[in-house]
């Protein structure tokens, strides 16, 4: 294939374009903004669960307590009653005696009840101080998944926007090629899945940094500027400029 020597040369802006376009794309599959955001949704992950646990935990010791006062006050009724009976003096010498045995009894149930209720509460307090801690953790690791994803988002906005700016520059140099070089390289383009055409630079093509001798430099060399040169290691178009070293 022939094509004017000036328009090959405008390959290279279209190659730089494509280099440009392809690191974008690469660094849109690799941002390190978005393996940011995983983590930062695990850590708020675990720190829910932890919240959830700990909520649990209070709730179940709450009601603990609350049956162990509700026990305390059937116990103290019950004291209550009993105490009454005694001090009415209407209750016969034997019965007397058993109520006195009740009471002392339902004294020490009291205390034991007592004593559980305190050793709960301090459970609950405990739990509770562990509800806050964690609660604090959740809305921090929030705000830091919220922050990561703002990051991400500016980055792929940026990559969005850069592309875009290369996709037009692209396009302007395309504008400027004639058909058939335009699709001879847009092939060799998907072949190589960067760019369809490289610099001859002191003999080397920069697309696959292969360095020419012999019979195939000397066809390179003796090749008419308007002719179309392939590389025949990567098959990129040489585009042959005052830096060839031919
Ligand atoms: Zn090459």
């Amino acid at each position: 294939m022939k094509a004017d020597h000036f328009e090959q040369q405008k390959l290279l802006d279209l190659a730089a374009e494509d280099v440009a376009l392809t690191q974008l794309a690469h660094r849109g599959r690799t941002l390190p903004e978005v393996a940011a955001v995983a983590a930062a949704e695990e850590a708020e992950r675990t720190f829910s669960a932890d919240v959830v646990r700990a909520e649990t935990e209070v709730r179940d010791l709450g009601r603990e307590v609350k049956r162990l006062e509700s026990d305390v006050e059937t116990v103290r009724a019950r004291e209550d009653k009993d105490q009454r009976l005694l001090d009415s003096g209407s209750v016969a010498p034997k019965e007397m005696t058993n109520l006195q045995h009740e009471l002392e009894s339902l004294k020490r149930r009291q205390s034991d009840l007592e004593d559980q209720e305190l050793e709960l509460m301090e459970r609950l307090e405990v739990a509770e101080k562990a509800l806050a801690a964690a609660q604090h953790g959740l809305d921090r690791a929030r705000e830091d998944r919220e922050r990561a994803e703002q990051q991400r988002d500016d980055a792929l906005a940026d990559i969005a926007d850069q592309t875009k700016r290369h996709e037009a520059a692209r396009t302007e140099v395309a504008g400027g090629l004639s058909q058939p070089l335009l699709a001879l390289y847009d092939r060799i383009r998907t072949q190589t899945g960067t760019t369809g055409a490289a610099l001859l630079k002191a003999r080397s093509c920069q697309g696959c940094r292969i360095e020419f001798y012999g019979s195939q430099l000397a066809a390179v060399r003796t090749a008419d500027p308007h002719e179309v040169v392939r590389c025949e290691n990567c098959g990129r178009i040489l585009v042959r400029t005052a830096e060839s070293g031919l």
